[in-house]
Protein backbone atom coordinates (compact mmCIF):
# COMPACT_ATOMS: atom_id res chain seq x y z
CA UNK A 1 0.00 0.00 0.00
CA UNK A 2 1.58 3.28 -1.09
CA UNK A 3 0.53 6.00 1.24
CA UNK A 4 -0.19 9.34 0.36
CA UNK A 5 -0.24 12.59 2.37
CA UNK A 6 -2.44 15.22 1.18
CA UNK A 7 -1.83 18.94 3.23
CA UNK A 8 -4.43 21.73 2.27
CA UNK A 9 -2.54 24.26 2.86
CA UNK A 10 -3.46 26.42 5.84
CA UNK A 11 -6.83 26.78 7.71
CA UNK A 12 -8.99 27.98 10.39
CA UNK A 13 -7.36 31.13 11.95
CA UNK A 14 -4.78 30.95 9.11
CA UNK A 15 -6.73 31.69 5.97
CA UNK A 16 -3.66 31.78 3.70
CA UNK A 17 -3.91 34.10 0.85
CA UNK A 18 -6.73 35.57 0.42
CA UNK A 19 -8.20 38.06 -2.52
CA UNK A 20 -11.19 38.11 -5.21
CA UNK A 21 -13.48 37.34 -2.40
CA UNK A 22 -11.59 33.65 -1.95
CA UNK A 23 -9.48 32.41 1.10
CA UNK A 24 -6.67 29.78 0.39
CA UNK A 25 -7.64 27.50 2.84
CA UNK A 26 -10.94 26.95 1.46
CA UNK A 27 -9.85 25.98 -2.08
CA UNK A 28 -6.77 23.81 -0.88
CA UNK A 29 -9.00 21.87 1.09
CA UNK A 30 -11.89 21.57 -1.49
CA UNK A 31 -8.46 20.31 -4.16
CA UNK A 32 -7.32 18.18 -1.73
CA UNK A 33 -10.69 16.41 -0.96
CA UNK A 34 -11.14 16.16 -4.56
CA UNK A 35 -8.28 14.80 -4.85
CA UNK A 36 -8.62 12.08 -2.02
CA UNK A 37 -12.24 11.11 -3.78
CA UNK A 38 -10.92 10.82 -7.18
CA UNK A 39 -7.78 8.51 -5.99
CA UNK A 40 -10.05 6.56 -3.67
CA UNK A 41 -12.79 6.21 -6.69
CA UNK A 42 -10.33 5.59 -9.54
CA UNK A 43 -7.28 3.60 -8.25
CA UNK A 44 -6.91 1.13 -6.05
CA UNK A 45 -2.92 0.17 -4.12
CA UNK A 46 -3.23 3.72 -1.49
CA UNK A 47 -3.71 5.01 1.58
CA UNK A 48 -4.55 8.65 2.17
CA UNK A 49 -4.35 10.43 5.26
CA UNK A 50 -5.00 14.52 5.46
CA UNK A 51 -3.32 17.09 7.70
CA UNK A 52 -6.98 18.50 7.68
CA UNK A 53 -10.53 17.38 6.47
CA UNK A 54 -12.00 20.29 7.37
CA UNK A 55 -11.20 24.53 8.27
CA UNK A 56 -9.36 23.89 11.31
CA UNK A 57 -5.89 25.07 12.52
CA UNK A 58 -2.99 22.57 12.12
CA UNK A 59 0.64 23.84 12.95
CA UNK A 60 3.38 23.23 10.16
CA UNK A 61 5.02 20.94 12.68
CA UNK A 62 1.77 19.08 13.13
CA UNK A 63 1.57 18.55 9.39
CA UNK A 64 5.06 16.87 9.08
CA UNK A 65 5.29 15.28 12.33
CA UNK A 66 1.68 13.60 11.52
CA UNK A 67 3.30 12.15 8.12
CA UNK A 68 6.43 11.32 9.52
CA UNK A 69 4.96 9.06 12.20
CA UNK A 70 2.28 7.62 10.14
CA UNK A 71 5.25 6.35 7.48
CA UNK A 72 3.51 8.13 4.32
CA UNK A 73 5.38 7.32 1.49
CA UNK A 74 4.55 11.04 -0.72
CA UNK A 75 3.79 14.46 1.00
CA UNK A 76 1.94 16.44 -1.37
CA UNK A 77 1.01 20.36 -0.26
CA UNK A 78 -2.07 22.28 -2.41
CA UNK A 79 -1.75 25.85 -1.88
CA UNK A 80 -2.72 28.79 -3.73
CA UNK A 81 -0.52 31.40 -4.66
CA UNK A 82 -0.16 35.00 -4.52
CA UNK A 83 1.55 38.26 -4.59
CA UNK A 84 1.39 39.75 -8.16
CA UNK A 85 1.96 36.73 -10.80
CA UNK A 86 -0.27 34.06 -12.63
CA UNK A 87 0.33 30.25 -13.24
CA UNK A 88 1.22 27.31 -11.93
CA UNK A 89 4.44 26.19 -10.19
CA UNK A 90 5.51 23.29 -7.87
CA UNK A 91 8.17 23.27 -4.89
CA UNK A 92 11.26 20.68 -4.49
CA UNK A 93 12.86 21.45 -0.98
CA UNK A 94 15.96 23.15 -2.30
CA UNK A 95 18.62 20.74 -0.95
CA UNK A 96 16.97 18.57 -3.60
CA UNK A 97 17.65 17.84 -7.74
CA UNK A 98 15.17 17.16 -10.27
CA UNK A 99 16.87 13.89 -11.02
CA UNK A 100 16.51 12.54 -7.45
CA UNK A 101 13.57 10.78 -6.40
CA UNK A 102 11.72 13.53 -5.32
CA UNK A 103 12.92 15.66 -8.41
CA UNK A 104 11.25 12.79 -10.48
CA UNK A 105 8.20 12.29 -8.79
CA UNK A 106 8.03 16.26 -8.90
CA UNK A 107 8.33 16.26 -13.16
CA UNK A 108 5.61 13.31 -12.78
CA UNK A 109 3.18 15.42 -10.86
CA UNK A 110 3.80 18.99 -12.93
CA UNK A 111 3.40 17.07 -16.09
CA UNK A 112 0.17 15.99 -15.27
CA UNK A 113 -1.41 18.90 -13.34
CA UNK A 114 -0.08 20.91 -16.67
CA UNK A 115 -2.25 19.06 -19.00
CA UNK A 116 -5.36 19.44 -16.71
CA UNK A 117 -5.25 23.11 -15.88
CA UNK A 118 -5.03 26.19 -18.26
CA UNK A 119 -2.88 28.36 -16.20
CA UNK A 120 0.44 29.59 -17.37
CA UNK A 121 3.86 27.40 -16.55
CA UNK A 122 5.60 29.25 -14.19
CA UNK A 123 8.08 25.79 -13.79
CA UNK A 124 9.59 23.68 -11.68
CA UNK A 125 11.40 25.38 -8.49
CA UNK A 126 12.88 24.98 -5.20
CA UNK A 127 12.66 26.03 -1.79
CA UNK A 128 13.27 25.83 1.41
CA UNK A 129 9.45 25.49 2.97
CA UNK A 130 8.82 23.40 6.02
CA UNK A 131 6.61 20.98 4.98
CA UNK A 132 9.46 20.46 2.22
CA UNK A 133 12.08 20.56 4.63
CA UNK A 134 10.77 18.40 7.62
CA UNK A 135 8.92 15.46 5.99
CA UNK A 136 10.89 12.42 6.30
CA UNK A 137 9.70 11.27 2.72
CA UNK A 138 9.38 12.91 -1.10
CA UNK A 139 7.31 15.70 -0.63
CA UNK A 140 5.80 18.43 -3.36
CA UNK A 141 4.40 22.02 -2.62
CA UNK A 142 2.12 23.03 -5.51
CA UNK A 143 0.73 26.50 -5.88
CA UNK A 144 -2.50 26.64 -7.95
CA UNK A 145 -2.79 29.81 -9.59
CA UNK A 146 -3.02 33.39 -7.69
CA UNK A 147 -5.53 34.24 -5.66
CA UNK A 148 -5.17 38.20 -6.08
CA UNK A 149 -4.73 37.50 -9.96
CA UNK A 150 -8.13 38.77 -11.87
CA UNK A 151 -8.09 35.84 -14.53
CA UNK A 152 -6.61 33.20 -11.87
CA UNK A 153 -9.20 34.01 -9.45
CA UNK A 154 -12.22 33.81 -12.19
CA UNK A 155 -10.97 30.13 -12.65
CA UNK A 156 -10.62 29.35 -9.39
CA UNK A 157 -14.42 30.46 -8.33
CA UNK A 158 -15.27 27.48 -10.55
CA UNK A 159 -15.86 24.03 -9.13
CA UNK A 160 -15.02 22.15 -12.48
CA UNK A 161 -11.42 24.15 -12.42
CA UNK A 162 -10.73 23.05 -8.99
CA UNK A 163 -11.38 19.48 -9.91
CA UNK A 164 -9.21 20.00 -12.94
CA UNK A 165 -6.42 20.87 -10.48
CA UNK A 166 -7.74 17.66 -8.33
CA UNK A 167 -7.45 15.44 -11.78
CA UNK A 168 -3.87 16.71 -12.58
CA UNK A 169 -2.89 15.83 -8.96
CA UNK A 170 -4.49 12.44 -8.83
CA UNK A 171 -3.25 11.27 -12.06
CA UNK A 172 0.46 12.45 -11.32
CA UNK A 173 -0.23 10.43 -7.84
CA UNK A 174 -0.86 7.80 -9.74
CA UNK A 175 1.49 7.77 -12.46
CA UNK A 176 4.38 8.01 -10.19
CA UNK A 177 2.63 5.42 -8.03
CA UNK A 178 1.81 2.79 -10.97
CA UNK A 179 -1.17 2.51 -9.09
CA UNK A 180 -3.80 0.10 -10.86
CA UNK A 181 -7.59 1.80 -12.30
CA UNK A 182 -9.95 0.29 -10.18
CA UNK A 183 -11.86 -2.65 -12.16
CA UNK A 184 -13.19 -1.08 -15.90
CA UNK A 185 -14.01 -4.99 -15.28
CA UNK A 186 -17.47 -4.26 -12.69
CA UNK A 187 -20.41 -3.07 -13.83
CA UNK A 188 -20.54 0.47 -13.60
CA UNK A 189 -19.26 1.87 -16.60
CA UNK A 190 -16.54 4.53 -17.42
CA UNK A 191 -16.94 7.93 -15.72
CA UNK A 192 -19.62 6.63 -13.49
CA UNK A 193 -18.60 5.98 -10.17
CA UNK A 194 -21.21 5.21 -7.24
CA UNK A 195 -21.78 2.84 -4.63
CA UNK A 196 -19.84 0.86 -6.97
CA UNK A 197 -16.36 2.21 -6.59
CA UNK A 198 -15.34 -0.16 -3.74
CA UNK A 199 -14.40 -3.57 -5.49
CA UNK A 200 -14.34 -5.05 -2.12
CA UNK A 201 -17.91 -5.12 -2.01
CA UNK A 202 -17.91 -1.89 0.94
CA UNK A 203 -21.48 -1.90 0.17
CA UNK A 204 -22.76 -4.34 2.10
CA UNK A 205 -19.79 -4.19 4.93
CA UNK A 206 -21.20 -2.94 8.45
CA UNK A 207 -17.34 -2.32 10.04
CA UNK A 208 -16.55 1.32 9.66
CA UNK A 209 -12.33 -0.49 9.41
CA UNK A 210 -13.38 -2.74 6.91
CA UNK A 211 -14.86 0.05 4.25
CA UNK A 212 -12.18 2.42 5.10
CA UNK A 213 -10.24 -0.46 4.07
CA UNK A 214 -12.10 -0.99 0.77
CA UNK A 215 -11.67 2.44 -0.01
CA UNK A 216 -8.34 3.11 0.33
CA UNK A 217 -8.53 5.41 3.02
CA UNK A 218 -6.71 4.75 6.67
CA UNK A 219 -8.57 3.12 9.11
CA UNK A 220 -6.60 3.45 12.18
CA UNK A 221 -8.50 4.84 15.78
CA UNK A 222 -6.02 7.97 15.17
CA UNK A 223 -7.61 8.73 11.59
CA UNK A 224 -11.34 7.06 12.91
CA UNK A 225 -11.13 9.80 15.77
CA UNK A 226 -10.24 12.90 13.29
CA UNK A 227 -13.21 11.55 10.79
CA UNK A 228 -15.67 11.10 13.85
CA UNK A 229 -14.84 15.03 14.78
CA UNK A 230 -15.34 16.09 10.72
CA UNK A 231 -18.79 14.70 10.81
CA UNK A 232 -19.65 16.25 14.74
CA UNK A 233 -19.48 12.59 16.25
CA UNK A 234 -18.33 13.48 19.67
CA UNK A 235 -15.90 12.53 22.15
CA UNK A 236 -15.27 9.23 19.27
CA UNK A 237 -13.69 6.87 21.49
CA UNK A 238 -14.62 3.92 18.94
CA UNK A 239 -17.77 2.41 20.69
CA UNK A 240 -19.39 0.33 18.32
CA UNK A 241 -22.53 2.57 18.36
CA UNK A 242 -19.95 4.99 17.31
CA UNK A 243 -18.91 3.33 14.56
CA UNK A 244 -22.02 2.82 13.06
CA UNK A 245 -22.63 6.01 13.49
CA UNK A 246 -19.52 7.22 11.48
CA UNK A 247 -20.09 4.39 8.79
CA UNK A 248 -23.47 5.67 7.93
CA UNK A 249 -22.42 9.09 8.05
CA UNK A 250 -19.69 8.46 5.74
CA UNK A 251 -21.59 6.56 3.73
CA UNK A 252 -23.98 9.18 3.43
CA UNK A 253 -22.43 12.38 3.51
CA UNK A 254 -19.14 10.53 1.51
CA UNK A 255 -18.81 12.36 -2.03
CA UNK A 256 -18.91 9.51 -3.41
CA UNK A 257 -22.25 7.96 -3.84
CA UNK A 258 -23.60 5.59 -0.89
CA UNK A 259 -25.20 2.43 -0.49
CA UNK A 260 -27.55 3.22 2.80
CA UNK A 261 -27.92 0.56 5.09
CA UNK A 262 -31.63 -0.20 5.27
CA UNK A 263 -32.13 3.06 7.01
CA UNK A 264 -35.61 4.68 6.89
CA UNK A 265 -34.07 7.90 5.96
CA UNK A 266 -35.24 9.77 3.45
CA UNK A 267 -32.52 10.62 0.26
CA UNK A 268 -32.08 13.13 -2.11
CA UNK A 269 -30.32 12.41 -5.41
CA UNK A 270 -28.26 14.87 -7.31
CA UNK A 271 -28.00 13.73 -10.69
CA UNK A 272 -24.68 13.56 -12.72
CA UNK A 273 -25.66 16.03 -15.61
CA UNK A 274 -25.50 18.16 -12.40
CA UNK A 275 -22.16 20.07 -13.00
CA UNK A 276 -22.52 22.47 -9.32
CA UNK A 277 -25.06 22.67 -6.86
CA UNK A 278 -24.46 25.30 -4.47
CA UNK A 279 -24.80 25.00 -1.06
CA UNK A 280 -25.46 27.48 2.11
CA UNK A 281 -24.53 27.47 5.67
CA UNK A 282 -26.74 26.55 7.96
CA UNK A 283 -27.25 30.10 9.76
CA UNK A 284 -27.93 32.07 6.35
CA UNK A 285 -30.50 32.15 4.25
CA UNK A 286 -30.45 30.00 1.07
CA UNK A 287 -30.36 32.57 -1.70
CA UNK A 288 -27.45 32.64 -4.07
CA UNK A 289 -25.80 35.61 -2.59
CA UNK A 290 -24.82 33.61 0.62
CA UNK A 291 -23.87 30.47 -1.03
CA UNK A 292 -20.56 29.69 0.52
CA UNK A 293 -19.51 26.68 -1.91
CA UNK A 294 -20.55 23.97 -4.40
CA UNK A 295 -21.28 20.31 -5.07
CA UNK A 296 -20.24 18.58 -7.92
CA UNK A 297 -22.46 15.39 -8.88
CA UNK A 298 -21.33 15.71 -12.16
CA UNK A 299 -17.72 14.59 -11.14
CA UNK A 300 -19.02 11.53 -8.98
CA UNK A 301 -21.91 10.16 -11.46
CA UNK A 302 -24.27 11.95 -9.40
CA UNK A 303 -24.80 12.17 -5.39
CA UNK A 304 -26.77 11.31 -2.85
CA UNK A 305 -27.55 12.17 0.59
CA UNK A 306 -29.22 11.55 3.61
CA UNK A 307 -31.78 14.56 4.64
CA UNK A 308 -31.29 15.62 7.99
CA UNK A 309 -33.57 18.13 8.18
CA UNK A 310 -35.61 20.34 5.77
CA UNK A 311 -35.45 24.31 7.33
CA UNK A 312 -37.73 25.43 4.16
CA UNK A 313 -39.92 24.25 2.17
CA UNK A 314 -37.19 22.37 -0.67
CA UNK A 315 -34.54 23.35 1.12
CA UNK A 316 -32.75 20.13 2.82
CA UNK A 317 -29.56 20.27 5.47
CA UNK A 318 -27.22 17.11 4.03
CA UNK A 319 -23.41 16.42 5.92
CA UNK A 320 -21.10 17.07 3.81
CA UNK A 321 -17.54 16.42 2.78
CA UNK A 322 -17.16 19.97 4.75
CA UNK A 323 -19.92 19.58 6.94
CA UNK A 324 -23.40 20.45 7.14
CA UNK A 325 -24.75 22.62 5.16
CA UNK A 326 -28.53 23.50 3.24
CA UNK A 327 -29.03 22.88 -0.11
CA UNK A 328 -32.30 23.77 -2.08
CA UNK A 329 -33.51 20.91 -4.16
CA UNK A 330 -37.27 22.60 -5.44
CA UNK A 331 -39.19 21.01 -8.60
CA UNK A 332 -37.17 23.07 -10.93
CA UNK A 333 -34.18 21.67 -10.44
CA UNK A 334 -33.31 18.23 -11.07
CA UNK A 335 -33.34 16.78 -7.85
CA UNK A 336 -34.83 13.68 -6.23
CA UNK A 337 -36.28 12.52 -3.48
CA UNK A 338 -35.65 8.85 -2.58
ZN1 LIG B 1 -0.22 28.81 0.92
Amino acid sequence: MVKIYLDPGHGGSDTGAVGQGLQEKQLTLAIALKIRNILNNRYQGHQIRMSRMSDQTVSLAARTNDANQWGADYFVSVHINAGGGTGYEDFIHSSLSNHGTTGRYRQMMHEEIMKQVNLSNRGRKQANFHVLRESNMAAILTENGFIDHAADAAKLKSAAFLEQIAIGHARGIARTFQLSSKSSSGSSGSSSKNQGASSSGSGKTNSIVDYLKSIGEDSSFTNRARLASSYDIQNYTGTAAQNTQLLNAIRSGGTSGNTSSGSSAKRVHLPASASTWRTYPLNVTPVKKNSDWSLTPAAFGGLTYTILAEPYPNVVTIQTGRGRRNIYIGPDTSARRM
